[in-house]
């Protein structure tokens, strides 16, 4: 005969006891635990063939061992193993009591619900909807009445059916406890399973949170491996001075604030109707009603968006003028100060340049920070992932992936540099991948000029459906890339749908600023020695080997008469057409530097294969170079255009140069516009991907998006010459 081993839990005063009797009748033994004055009590029956054994466990609000009876319940449940958890709440105070529910599913074992005082419910007006609860909570709910033994049959029967289905294995529930306490959990959680803490009773989440929690006897048991409790005592110290500067408050009640938020979010939506109790509602959940509306909530996110984003890059904008002057302003002193050569090149082009162009994203970074600091701290971050969650879960990414797509240039204009950054509010890491693998698709501020310049030169009558166009494949590409990856390489399970509503709260100045300043520090320290060191190779790449001493000479001997003339007749008209021809040779000069360089060998070797996309080797150098700083691309463009022909008058300009060679058309412009969009992330973003996911990913996505954007470039060329 099949056994069953069933144990009945809940609140103090939830009809535990009542619905025991009720289910056993007189088959009952009543004995203490061992050592303490608490009362053990079981029972038994038949059941359809079945065995059912009882145990009635010691009310408990928790499971954390805060009381005897919650130790005593949790030590039931670990070491006898209860194929089911029967958890009897008082459906009259669901939202509370559903707080221990949680906790069993987040032990993962075994759970199904009992609702009782049923009859209560009713007189007092209100309806439950059973079906929507046990599917939100992923556990059966039978509603009862344990005085009367309404509901007794079914629980019985559900009894068995969940013990007869229930695999092998707990499977724990994991809630999100927000950006604080969740890098932190997942820590703890992989030094407690590496080192099997306690992980043959709990699962090693459980006993992390428990950590936090500062449970007494998860600590004692920590005894038994001196160096991991010492080593989670100090991670759990740091995140409690954090929780205590940032948000004031500390670890155990913003867990409780996230388990109520999951139960909040959970009853939301028509699961518990009051009868004509409107005024219950809580200022958040009136507040909800308007920020997650259907069509309001959409509306004002997006708006806010919006906002935000204008105000990032508009405030940013001042600082970051700010800063290229003053990086300007010092290579100019260097250039200077030292001698012309290789020296003053890499100091002002390398080392200058490199440190400015980490420097430069500081400010944006900061404001952006500071606005989602905000709209996490509030709250209010969750209710954009929940909103967005269906339309981004189809292509395998989370609600929340909306913020870095957005900030990279959703709009256009953005930067993928704050933008992959921002993918830090994702929790679960396959779709935090997925997202910072497609952020720098979009049509990002340094981007824009090129597609001005094609646009100018081939489409001018179209320009707005153009960059219209544009940021529209971005976002499909984005999402049809991020749908791919998720299938193939970062395949796994999405996060569970997000429900997790905290309660709206005020943030605290403190906290966004310690938030930001921890992020934005993080960035210049990381980001800053890589980036120099990535720098300083590109500028080797694009000036080695450099000129020849014949080259040099041929130049300089060009530039000869040019000077003495202008020494001669110094003023102008004369002067000024003097020194556009000096101009010109520079350029000429530095154009040929760079196409002997290793960069611009690079491109003219690739010409061949890159013809398939329309691209001749001066576009192909400027490519390169986009890789450094997509700014790049059009001063390079303008330098290596500047070369050969005698310009007349109308060929003066990038645009009309760029119409007017032979190589351009619109089909190579449209397959450049497509490539510039898609290709290579620069290398800024490159180490920014690289700190926030590994190098490897990093170096996998200046391959992967290369390649993607190469193959769209041959096919739109091919078809567009053909058209
Ligand atoms: P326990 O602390 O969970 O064991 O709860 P008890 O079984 O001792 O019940 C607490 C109180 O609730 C007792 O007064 C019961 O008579 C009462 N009670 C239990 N079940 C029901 C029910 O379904 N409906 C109503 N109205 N009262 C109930
Ligand atoms: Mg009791």
């Amino acid at each position: 005969m099949k056994t069953s081993h069933i144990a009945f839990a809940g609140n103090p005063n939830a009809g535990k006891t009542t619905l025991f009797n009720n289910v056993t009748g007189s088959r009952q033994h009543v004995g203490n635990y061992p050592g303490i004055t608490v009362e053990r009590k079981e029972g038994s029956l038949l059941f359809q063939g079945t065995q059912l054994n009882i145990i009635d466990l010691p009310g408990c609000y928790s499971l954390t061992a805060y009381t005897q009876e919650e130790l005593v319940a949790r030590q039931v449940l670990v070491e006898e193993r209860p194929d089911l958890v029967v958890n009897v709440v008082d459906a009259t105070k669901l939202e509370r009591h559903l707080y221990l529910t949680v906790q069993f599913l987040e032990l993962g074992i075994p759970v199904m619900l009992a609702l009782n005082m049923m009859d209560d419910v009713r007189n007092k007006g209100m309806q439950i909807d059973l079906e929507r609860l046990s599917q939100r909570l992923g556990c059966p709910a039978i509603g009862t009445v344990a005085r009367s033994g309404e509901g007794k049959q079914q629980l019985l029967e559900q009894i068995t059916r969940s013990t007869a289905t229930t695999t092998e294995g707990w499977q724990p529930l994991h809630i999100s406890y927000g950006p604080d306490i969740d890098p932190v959990l997942e820590e703890m959680e992989t030094l407690i399973s590496t080192s099997s803490f306690l992980t043959d009773r709990y699962p090693a989440r459980w006993v992390a949170i428990k950590y936090l929690e500062g449970d007494e006897e998860i600590q004692q048991r920590g005894a038994e491996l001196p160096e991991i409790a010492a080593q989670l005592e100090s991670i759990v110290d740091t995140l409690r001075e954090h929780c205590n500067k940032t948000l004031n408050s500390f670890p155990e009640a913003i867990i409780a604030d996230y388990r109520y938020g999951f139960i909040h979010s959970l009853l939301r939506q028509g699961i518990v109707i009051h009868p004509a109790q409107v005024d219950r509602m809580d200022i958040t959940d009136s507040m909800d009603r308007v920020l997650t509306h259907k069509i309001l909530g959409p509306t004002l996110m997006m708006s806010l968006l919006y906002l935000m984003f204008q105000v990032t890059f508009t405030l940013g904008d001042y600082p970051l003028q700010l800063m290229e002057m003053l990086f300007s302003w010092l290579g100019d002193s260097v250039t200077a100060l030292l001698p012309e050569g290789h020296l003053q090149s890499l100091i002002v082009s390398g080392v200058i340049d490199g440190i400015g162009g980490v420097l430069s994203f500081v400010p944006l970074i900061m404001i952006m920070f500071i606005m989602i600091a905000f709209l996490e701290d509030s709250g209010y971050m969750a209710r954009v992932a929940y909103m967005m969650d269906k339309v981004f879960r189809t292509f395998g990414l989370h609600g929340s992936s909306v913020m870095p797509f957005i900030i990279s240039g959703g709009i256009a204009g953005g930067c993928a540099v704050p933008g992959v950054m921002a993918a830090r509010t994702l929790r679960s890491p396959r779709e935090k991948l997925a997202t910072i693998l497609t952020a720098p698709f979009m049509p990002c501020g340094a981007k824009i000029p090129v597609f001005l310049l094609l646009i100018g030169a081939f489409f001018s009558e179209h320009r707005a459906l153009i960059m219209f166009g544009i940021t529209l494949t971005a976002w499909i590409m984005a999402l049809l890339v991020a749908r791919l990856l998720r299938s193939t390489l970062i395949r796994g399970e999405s996060t569970p749908f997000v429900m997790e509503l905290p309660p709206y709260r005020w943030p605290t100045l403190q906290g966004i600023s310690i938030h930001t300043w921890e992020r934005t520090w993080e960035y210049i320290k990381k980001a800053g020695t890589v980036i120099l060191a990535i720098s300083i190779l590109l500028w080797v790449a694009m000036t080695f080997p450099g000129l020849t001493p014949a080259q040099q000479q041929f130049f300089d001997q060009q530039r000869l008469p040019l000077q003495s003339a202008l020494e001669q007749a110094p003023a102008a008209p004369r002067a000024a057409q003097l020194n556009q021809q000096l101009r010109d040779i520079d350029q000429q000069q530095s154009m040929t530097a760079l196409q002997h360089s290793a960069a611009g060998q690079l491109g003219t070797m690739l010409e061949p294969v890159s013809r398939l996309a329309g691209f001749n080797w001066r576009t192909n150098i400027a490519l390169i170079g986009g890789v450094a700083a997509k700014e790049v691309i059009v001063s390079t463009l303008g330098t290596a255009y500047s070369l050969g022909e005698a310009d007349s008058e109308e060929t003066r300009t990038l645009v009309q140069r760029i119409r007017n060679d032979k190589d351009w058309n619109r089909a190579s412009a449209l397959s450049a516009i497509l490539f510039v969009l898609l290709y290579a992330p620069c290398f800024v973003t490159i180490v920014v991907m690289a700190r926030e996911s590994s190098w490897q990913w990093a170096c996998f996505a200046l391959f992967f998006n290369t390649g993607i954007a190469f193959l769209l470039a041959i096919l739109v060329y091919q078809i567009g010459i053909r058209l």
